[in-house]
């Protein structure tokens, strides 16, 4: 087979964010107010710090003011959850995201329940899950699982029809994953961690979607030739020279079968971000609506 295409996620994203800024400018040129973003992080993980420095720089690249709220490890849940509330009031704010892992005396879905649903940028509240569930237009849908959308028709344009195997059920990529092919009209099986067959499920995926974390687990054996190919898992290895990141597929392998793959990193992980500056702008335009 030829040589493989790589999905390139950093100029998608690029063009993602260079189509929110275009949009913002237009508001900003007619005198309105930037959508603004409000993100929250409670103590020093040093994974989530590199996370929100990177989507506040590309907020500012996109136009959208961003306001950071940096909280002592030992805030207690109410502190967090009046904080929520006073951003649920602000009129600046048309985003707000609470940066995971939180802390372990913190309940997290408390804490995102107390979000207001026409805020929560990152999709997670039980009301935009519910709204993507019935496929009403109005959700705003968690950000990685629409980016792996967004390159799959970066590749294959429509995908009315295609069969999309996602592996992994979770609640942030895996199962919105999964809704979201569903409501581009393809056919959808979802693999998991008690599936008996999961790599000749897998074989048969037009599009393969992998969402596991663990570390090159899907080699060639699970892929069909000419399978696109979307690795969301991001995991830190060990390796003579130190560390590197790989997805959940064994690249090297899968790569000379699959039609395009993305790679890890370069792939899915810059759209998540972009995803995030769409659901600002999108919160923003249906608050100016109301
Ligand atoms: P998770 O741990 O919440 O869920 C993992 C899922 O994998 C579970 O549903 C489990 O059933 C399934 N699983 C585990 N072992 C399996 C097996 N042997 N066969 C089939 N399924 C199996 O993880 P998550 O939050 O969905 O994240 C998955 C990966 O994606 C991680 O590497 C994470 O770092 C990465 N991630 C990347 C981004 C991004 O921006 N690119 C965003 C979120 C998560």
């Amino acid at each position: 087979m030829n040589q493989p295409k790589r999905i390139d996620g950093r100029r998608i994203a690029d063009d993602q964010v260079n189509q929110v800024a275009h949009r913002v400018r237009a508001l900003t040129d007619a005198d309105k107010r930037p959508p603004g973003l409000a993100v929250v992080m409670v103590g020093d993980n040093p994974a989530s710090d590199v996370y929100v420095r990177n989507k506040i720089r590309r907020c500012e690249q996109a136009g959208i003011l961003s306001v950071e709220h940096r909280l002592s490890e030992q805030t207690t849940e109410t502190d967090l959850l009046g904080l929520l509330g006073d951003l649920n009031q602000d009129e600046q704010i048309d985003g707000i995201l609470v940066q995971l892992p939180l802390p372990k005396h913190l309940d997290e879905g408390r804490i995102l329940k107390q979000i207001s649903p026409a805020k929560d940028v990152d999709g997670f509240h039980p009301v935009n899950v519910g709204l993507l569930g019935i496929g009403d237009k109005r959700a705003l849908v968690p950000c990685t699982p629409a980016g792996c959308v967004i390159l799959a028709k970066e590749e294959l344009g429509d995908l009315t029809g295609k069969h999309v195997v996602v592996v992994g059920r979770s609640n942030i990529v895996g199962k919105p994953a999964a809704q979201l092919f569903l409501a581009e009209d393809c056919s959808v099986t979802i693999v998991h961690s008690r599936s008996s067959n999961g790599a000749e499920l897998a074989r048969q995926a037009d599009i393969l979607v992998v969402a596991v974390g663990r570390p090159q687990m899907v080699d060639a054996s699970w892929v069909k030739p000419g399978a696109v190919v979307i690795d969301v898992g991001i995991n830190r290895i060990s390796t003579e020279e130190g560390t590197r990141l790989v997805g959940d597929v064994d690249f090297d392998q899968v790569a000379p079968i699959a039609a395009a793959i993305t790679p890890v990193p370069g792939g899915v992980g810059p759209m998540t971000i972009a995803g995030l500056l769409n659901n600002t702008l999108t919160a923003y335009e249906a608050r100016e609506q109301d």
